[in-house]
């Protein structure tokens, strides 16, 4: 496959950040923002995962999960949580939750935010190379995972199929790199650092409410 051309711009976009949010923390916020602002979006859904297919299931329910989303995205113009994963029985995958915006929302381009280490595995993802079609994707480089060290098959999808991080290069089956700096920020660090007892200020927006619930301790 060729690079695609460069079209007219869709008339309405959306942008779509699924995660496990275990619990949200500003790299989240940050990458939200960007993925608004790189793209003009007038809004960016988060949408936290009821059951994840890939990896146990946090012990942190996802309805808590759902609730510190939202609580953090006060104030956050564009920004929404969307709890239909939380609401969902079963196991949530990506290529059906977009695949349900897609139906409710036929004339808009659905512009969907992963990080790379996701892209990395994306080939054990639920029908990924339909996922691949689904809308504009978009990736976040994160630290310790390295585009040289991608498999062949994902190495060859990224050449066919990149775009500038534009407005105007948005489309259905394209991906594009977000322009931010790497970051450091991880749910796992986060919850490591409170089972230790350290200080999170810094790392959530919704830190008082974590160590008020008195979850991650152990
Ligand atoms: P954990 O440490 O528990 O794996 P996480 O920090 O990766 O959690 P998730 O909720 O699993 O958080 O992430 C949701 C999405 O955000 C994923 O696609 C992940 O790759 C991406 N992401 C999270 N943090 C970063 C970061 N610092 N840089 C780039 N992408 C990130």
């Amino acid at each position: 496959m060729s690079t695609p051309d460069i079209a007219m711009p869709p008339k309405a976009t959306l942008g779509i950040f699924g995660g496990t949010f275990d619990p949200i923390h500003n790299g989240h916020l940050i990458l939200a923002r960007a993925l608004r602002d790189t793209f003009a979006l007038p809004e960016v859904r988060l949408i936290p995962t009821g059951l994840p297919p890939h990896r146990p299931a946090p012990p942190v329910s996802p309805q808590q999960r759902f609730d510190w989303v939202n609580q953090a995205l006060a104030g956050e113009s564009g920004l929404t949580a969307d709890d239909r994963e939380v609401r969902r029985d079963g196991y949530c995958y990506t290529v059906d939750t977009l695949a349900e915006l897609q139906q409710a929302l036929p004339d808009t381009l659905l512009v969907w935010l992963i990080g790379a280490d996701s892209f990395h595995h994306l080939t054990t993802w639920q029908r990924w190379t339909d996922l691949l079609e689904a809308g504009h994707m978009v990736i976040a480089a994160r630290p310790g995972y390295d585009w040289t060290k991608l498999s062949e098959e994902l190495t060859r999808v990224l050449q066919s199929r990149e775009v500038p991080a534009q407005t105007d290069a948005l489309g259905k089956g394209r991906i594009s790199i977000l322009p931010t700096p790497l970051m450091p920020f991880s749910a796992t660090d986060l919850r490591e650092k409170l089972a230790r007892g350290e200080d999170i200020n810094g790392l959530t927006p919704v830190a008082e409410a974590i160590r008020q619930s008195g979850l991650y301790l152990t």
